[in-house]
């Protein structure tokens, strides 16, 4: 994987599910092992905990971003490589995207819908061409997936869109499809 850094989305709450927990631990010791580092929104609960403090036990490098005001508010993780303080959400997302490579969804709730779909939007727009991944672990994405394909079937999307993030059911697909995945070299204003 030719990649210095993969920003994941993902709950800021606990799971009920514990098979979703055990593959974004996977996830993160995966990422560590390899010596890729971890992006994500700098809270030290739930499933946002759950990652950073799985890429850390196993040595790895973890970055967390959060905005000012929510610095005190949210339980931020004490404990990371470096965590970045923003002034705004709207700074956050920038700098998650300017220092990853990739980004991940794994399961969350508004937020985390909020952020990946900003990504393939920016995708479309031709801003970046990186790699985009949902991780449909236990096919909780369906749903959305589903509401896509009917974007596209009206015609909201465009067909050849579709390629412009993978869905893997597992870290090992999410894994193999980052591995292979190519950085797609369009400029921003080509497909606007
Ligand atoms: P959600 O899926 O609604 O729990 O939101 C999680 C996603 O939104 C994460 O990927 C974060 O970047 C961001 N986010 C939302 N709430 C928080 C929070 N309390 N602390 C840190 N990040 C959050």
């Amino acid at each position: 994987m030719d990649l210095k850094n993969v920003c994941v989305y993902c709950g800021s709450s606990p799971t009920l599910d514990p098979a979703v927990e055990k593959e974004i631990r996977a996830f993160g010791s995966a990422l560590a092992t390899r010596g890729v580092g971890l992006v994500y929104g700098g809270a030290s609960r739930g499933l946002m905990g759950a990652i950073a403090d799985e890429v850390l036990a196993a040595g790895g490098k973890v970055t967390g971003i959060i905005p000012k005001a929510l610095e005190g508010r949210e339980a931020a993780h004490r404990g990371l490589t470096e965590l970045k303080v923003v002034g705004t959400m709207h700074e956050r997302e920038q700098l998650m995207f300017d220092l990853s490579d990739a980004f991940v969804a794994f399961p969350g709730g508004y937020g985390t819908m909020e952020e990946i779909i900003e990504m393939i939007t920016w995708k479309q727009m031709g801003i970046h061409g990186k790699p985009i991944v949902i991780a449909n672990i236990g096919g909780y994405f369906s749903p959305l997936l589903q509401q896509f394909e009917l974007a596209v079937q009206k015609k909201y999307a465009r067909t050849e869109d579709r390629i412009l993030f993978g869905v893997a059911d597992s870290t090992k697909a999410v894994l193999t499809f980052l591995e292979g995945a190519p950085v797609l070299s369009r400029k921003a204003g080509d497909w606007a």
